[in-house]
């Protein structure tokens, strides 16, 4: 992708893309944003720029760099990845300290890229800092996290923040609507409009199973009121066929649970079954499913038999 088809953030794009054309790019570059606004895709735009040979404007998107780039296999350009629990490392950071002062293998320039960096401890901050503080030439370091406060202020003050916000709801049905051109307008525009314009959000919805997902997660809610257990289990039994769409059947929950929550202390809420739920149980009660239920999709990303796990979320449910 080039940076004049990345969804909204104009600020951003020109401030960026003026600083590629004055090439006076920071050696260090931090990317924060919420989950989905395409952090990792400025990234990768970030690293293409550095790579590419191109003689006229960079990144070009056709030179023999750019293309290695856009396939992830160019050899200038290096990934540490701070996903889920496994956080980047002391180990990761002296691997890249002592490769960066090589010079690059087919580019004029080298990228480390340093994904989700939320949960970098400050020992390896602290050895990543050592390499800013003597940038070594020719290197660009990229980081992306969610929000730049969970770095060290000795690391952030080293380094250039640009801040990406969610695009607006007619953004991403655009380019849903091109990515899932078999899908119905109304379910992208619904999925769209729930993820609050969340570009990376609503594709992933869409990719897991999207509406029926949400339908399912009304019809979970709606089973917790009935008397006997058996509607609920043949409910949650659905989740059993593929991880991914459980995800976002529990995604869309947490948000109904979020629902009964606020109707619960009494506010005015858009959700009938919500509205429902907070009728019929106490606060107690309702606080309790929404704990269980975002307790339940951090269970769900680790390797739990979901057999089992269905059975389990059952029970705390009706509990
Ligand atoms: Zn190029």
């Amino acid at each position: 992708m080039l940076l004049s088809e990345f969804a909204a953030n104009a600020e951003l794009k020109y401030e960026l893309s003026e600083i590629m054309r004055k090439n006076t790019l920071p050696h260090a570059i931090i990317i924060e944003g919420a989950v989905g606004t395409g952090k990792k895709t400025i990234a990768d735009i970030i690293a293409q720029y550095c790579v590419c040979s191109s003689e006229g404007q960079r990144p070009c998107g056709i030179c023999k760099n750019c293309i290695k780039a856009q396939n992830h296999i160019h050899p200038d350009i290096f990934y540490a990845d701070g996903r889920e629990s496994k956080a980047i490392s002391v180990d990761s950071i002296r691997n890249i300290r002592s490769s960066a002062y090589i010079i690059p293998n087919e580019a004029p320039m080298k990228a480390y890229l340093l994904l989700n960096c939320d949960k970098m401890l400050a020992p390896a901050q602290n050895a990543f800092l050592k390499i800013l503080e003597e940038p070594p030439k020719n290197v660009q370091f990229i980081m992306t996290v969610k929000s730049s406060a969970s770095l060290l202020q000795t690391v952030r003050s080293r380094s250039r923040i640009f801040s990406l916000f969610p695009a607006d709801v007619n953004d991403a049905v655009n380019i849903a609507v091109k990515r899932f051109p078999e899908k119905d307008i109304s379910e992208i525009k619904n999925i769209a409009a729930s993820c609050d314009g969340n570009i990376g959000m609503t594709l992933q919805m869409l990719e897991n199973g999207g509406q029926e997902a949400q339908i399912l997660a009304e019809e979970i809610f709606g089973s917790i009121l009935l008397s006997s257990e058996y509607p609920l289990l043949r409910s949650l039994q659905r989740l059993t066929s593929d991880r991914n769409f459980a995800a976002n059947v529990l995604d869309f929950m947490t948000d109904i649970a979020a629902e009964c929550v606020r109707a619960a202390v009494g506010a005015e809420v858009s959700s009938k079954t919500a509205a429902a739920v907070a009728e019929r149980y106490s606060k107690k009660r309702i606080f309790s499913i929404s704990e269980n239920i975002l307790y339940a999709r951090k269970v769900l990303n680790t390797n739990v038999n979901l057999n089992l796990f269905c059975t389990w979320l059952c029970s705390v449910l009706r509990s």
